[in-house]
């Protein structure tokens, strides 16, 4: 599961959960992003916005208490921009023989196509887009089948609640002075709150 995980919230957590379970994944990986070039966010640590390793160590925290769930830093420790491809293909060399699913939002089946080597994503994962409550589930079928027939993909689409937490969400509460307890785990909240993120 990648993400920019700025910060990592129960949304996430509970999305990778649903994932594991419904696919019967052996375990979880999250891939915190390293810059990437879609994002215009300021990500070197500046200010009051965390650096891609400070992103890491928010989702460490927030992972401690699964035992399937875990964190890889091979997004962040790469120069450059972070493409999904490479994060994919990369995998595929480093564990030969795994089986990977690449856990999104059924929103990226609409920009995946944009994305850099979709062919090549495609090739190296099979795709779980996680369908949220509200979401037009005929459309999103659509679009899977589309991408099938285009690419070969496999993709699975996951029924998932719709949970009304976004990390944009955390990071205003905290600019305005908002509590963001029951968001995020309380690791993670003690560690925003020592840093001092997202308050200007
Ligand atoms: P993010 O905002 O941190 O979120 C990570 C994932 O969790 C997203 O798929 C997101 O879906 C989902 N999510 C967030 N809140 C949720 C909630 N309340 N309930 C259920 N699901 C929730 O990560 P991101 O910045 O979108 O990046 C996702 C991945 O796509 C990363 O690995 C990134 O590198 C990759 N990506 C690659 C390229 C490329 O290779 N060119 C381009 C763009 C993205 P939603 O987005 O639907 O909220």
């Amino acid at each position: 599961m990648g993400g920019t995980f700025n910060p990592i919230h129960l949304g996430h957590l509970m999305l990778a959960e649903c994932a594991r379970e419904e696919l019967l994944l052996e375990e979880v990986w999250f891939i915190p992003t390293g810059c990437s070039y879609m994002k215009t966010e300021r990500q070197n640590g500046t200010g009051a916005m965390p650096s891609p390793r400070q992103r890491l160590e928010m989702t460490e925290l927030a992972l401690k208490s699964n035992k399937r769930f875990c964190c890889l830093d091979i997004e962040i420790n790469r120069e450059g921009s972070t493409y999904s491809y490479e994060t994919l293909e990369e995998l595929g060399r480093l564990y030969p023989g795994h089986r990977f699913y690449f856990i999104l939002g059924a929103d990226c089946l609409y920009t995946i196509d944009s994305w850099r080597e979709p062919a090549r994503i495609f090739a190296a994962c099979d795709i779980v887009a996680a369908v949220r409550g509200d979401s037009p589930l005929e459309e999103m079928e659509a679009e899977a089948a589309r991408l099938r027939e285009k690419y070969g993909a496999r993709i699975t689409l996951l029924p998932f609640r719709n949970l009304e937490i976004s990390s944009t969400e955390i990071r205003e509460r905290v600019r305005n002075g908002k509590g963001i307890r029951y968001m995020t785990p309380e690791n993670v909240i003690a560690y925003i709150e020592e840093k001092g993120f997202y308050c200007e």
